[in-house]
């Protein structure tokens, strides 16, 4: 049977009315892995949240808008981007019950850094503010979204590196803040030129995956790329099948 790959939504208010959103990119990667994508509401309660949690095989985590620094400890900088609390509360829950009970997760743009936070580790609040690079990280307008903005390194022992057979690969870049603080139990495996964290893994020998960049809006291009949707799908299906 294919995993099924559960995918937070995010807020999108329209004219007073509430809508929980989620991209095509994200269900189409996942399902041309070879998972059954599914998105999931925000604002539940525990125990309908719970339900859903216990029924997913693995989780996918978009991206969008910014992590609340409360949740590392920070005030909001006047650089902090859009912040979704819905969106941030139901994340933090799903990460920690996936910590709790090893359920694979796959963490890009925002996911990496609420992985991160939820984790325990902290955030820049902004590259440009915080950190200067002579690398650009946030979109420029007009780019396309597979438009390449820099490599990154990746240590050689990583499942990142195993799943794109390579240690060295071109990726786009669409955010404005990174990890700084990495969370325990979890270690930097891709770097962008500039020291930027580019991708976290869990140590612990579960399969928890956050990359910075967006592989969503590479898989037409780079078939190593889509290798790492694949990768993903077969640690879930093999979970599933030592739970049988
Ligand atoms: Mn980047």
């Amino acid at each position: 049977m294919k995993p099924l790959i559960g995918i937070p939504t995010f807020t999108h208010e329209v004219e007073g009315s509430v809508r929980y959103e989620g991209l095509a990119t994200y269900t189409r990667a996942i399902e041309r892995a070879g998972g059954a994508p599914i998105f999931i509401p925000l604002d539940l309660g525990d125990d309908a949240l719970r339900i859903i949690f216990d029924r997913m095989d693995g989780l996918l985590f978009q991206g969008g808008g910014d992590v609340h620094p409360s949740e590392y400890g920070e005030s909001v900088a006047e650089y902090c981007g859009a912040i979704d609390r819905a969106c941030d509360e139901t994340e933090l829950r799903l990460l920690r019950w996936s910590f709790d009970t090893g359920k694979p997760l796959l963490a890009i743009c925002r996911g990496i850094q609420v992985l991160n936070v939820a984790a325990g580790g902290s955030l820049y609040q902004d590259i440009d503010a915080q950190l200067p690079t002579s690398i650009r990280h946030p979109h420029r307008k007009g780019n396309p979204s597979n438009y390449r903005a820099h490599a990154i390194e990746i240590e050689p022992n990583s499942r990142l590196a195993r799943a794109v057979g390579t240690t060295r690969i071109e990726v786009n870049s669409r955010h404005h803040q990174s990890v700084k603080q990495v969370a325990p139990g979890f270690h930097v495996t891709a770097r962008a030129p500039d020291g930027v964290i580019e991708a976290i893994e869990s140590t612990n020998g579960n399969y928890a995956l956050g990359v910075q960049f967006h592989p969503e809006n590479l898989i037409d291009d780079d078939p190593r790329i889509l290798q790492m949707f694949k990768e993903f799908i077969q640690a879930v299906s093999e979970r599933m099948r030592s739970a049988e």
